[in-house]
């Protein structure tokens, strides 16, 4: 059996190796680094594939997150509401915008930000919501969009984790996350379901006005070169890492198959287990694309069970091992314990397998007995 990874770049790179070689090699050939045409063909790609009006490519993803609140025009004290559990990226920088920062409690079953703490977070101060499409899986964006539209919110969906998944509505019509609140977010970081050899990031609008903005934010506030018309920042996709993403996308919905189908035999192996609790498939349609296969383990040691499997060779982790109203940085004394039930449940009990793209049946298995025995002995 080949070794395990946590998630196999490797693996997945010989498989398009020569596709990505020529797209590298043509940008090293034009000596365009910057702005090259793989970057606007990138553009191009990426709104026809998630059919967004505008994708403005930008650094990276928490650039991303930064350069869509400063487009809104969010004033400092103004509140924003996000999910206690996520990566430290979201709410890094509706603080360092010097807006407050309002984290909520998650839904237990799907990891994702919870609609009824929403509606009690929400004060006259509030002015945007911030979903995180947690581990690949679509937030609840019928409700929060339903709530937005109430209190007269902006939504900015983190979609650094799900980009490819499909939201299903309730009147059967479907849409890519991340095309569905006012504007998005993403990520290309390496690991990410659609990864580049590096950093990179984008931001998705319908809306017109708002794209133009933003894409005079991502280049200095300019909009006519050498006129700054508002403070904005230097947060570029470079043409490599375009041109990697150009191969890359067509391959995005079989990687993204492939996740499922992997998520599926973990499923099947692990649900019915006592001390287990499988992810949730498909709350929203098909709107779950696994960037993490994530396990909660009840009335076990989960700790122990994480040193079983790495003394086997089998790489897990834990996402996240720590709430983000406990982290020093996002203290605030408006937070009650009893107010993160979900949260403080989740932080003890969960567990990420390995999850990428070039996971054989045999490893899989090999993952899923090592647990079993752990959990039977
Ligand atoms: C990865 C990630 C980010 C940040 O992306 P970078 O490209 O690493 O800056 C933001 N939010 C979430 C939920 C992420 O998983």
């Amino acid at each position: 059996m080949k070794k395990i990874q946590m998630v196999d770049l490797k693996g997945q790179y010989e498989k398009i190796k020569e596709t990505v070689n020529n797209s590298i090699q043509e940008v090293l050939d034009t000596n365009t680094y910057i702005n090259g045409p793989q970057v606007s063909t990138f553009q191009k790609n990426l709104e026809n594939y998630l059919d967004a009006k505008h994708v403005i490519p930008c650094a990276n993803g928490t650039d991303a997150l930064q350069i869509a609140m400063m487009a809104l025009d969010l004033k400092p004290g103004e509140e924003v509401i996000t999910a206690d559990f996520t990566f430290a990226a979201t709410v890094e920088v509706i603080a360092l915008l010097q807006l407050t920062p309002v984290l909520v409690d998650v839904e237990i079953d799907s990891f994702n930000i919870s609609i009824d703490a929403i509606k009690k977070a929400i004060t006259p101060k509030t002015k945007a919501i911030v979903p995180v499409h947690l581990f690949g899986q679509a937030a609840n964006m019928e409700a929060i969009m339903g709530l937005a539209k109430e209190h007269n919110l902006y939504v900015i969906e983190d979609n650094a984790q799900a980009i490819g998944a499909n939201y299903t509505f309730a009147d059967g019509s479907k849409k890519k996350v991340g095309t569905i609140g006012h504007v998005a977010s993403t990520s290309f970081f390496p690991s990410k379901n659609l990864g580049c050899y590096g950093d990179g990031g984008a931001i998705f609008t319908n809306d017109d006005e708002l794209a133009h903005k933003l894409r005079g934010i991502v280049n200095h506030g300019m909009y006519v070169r050498y006129h700054h018309d508002v403070v904005g920042v230097n947060s570029r996709l470079d043409s490599i890492q375009a041109g990697v993403l150009n191969a890359k996308l067509p391959n995005l919905d079989t990687y993204n198959t492939e996740r499922r189908t992997a998520a599926n035999k973990y499923n099947t192996a692990l649900s019915g287990h006592k001390n287990i609790i499988v992810p949730s498939f498909d709350l929203n349609g098909d709107d779950h694309v696994f960037h993490q296969y994530t396990l909660r383990i009840i009335d076990a040691d989960r700790d122990a069970l994480m040193q079983h499997l790495q003394s086997k060779d089998i790489p897990c982790a834990i996402y996240y091992p720590i709430p983000l109203h406990s982290q020093k940085a996002y203290l605030d004394t408006r937070y009650k314990e009893e107010d993160f039930p979900a949260t403080n449940q989740l932080v003890k009990e969960v567990i990420s397998l390995p999850m990428h793209t070039e996971l054989e049946d045999e490893q899989i298995k090999f993952i899923t007995d090592s647990i079993l025995e752990f959990l039977n002995k």
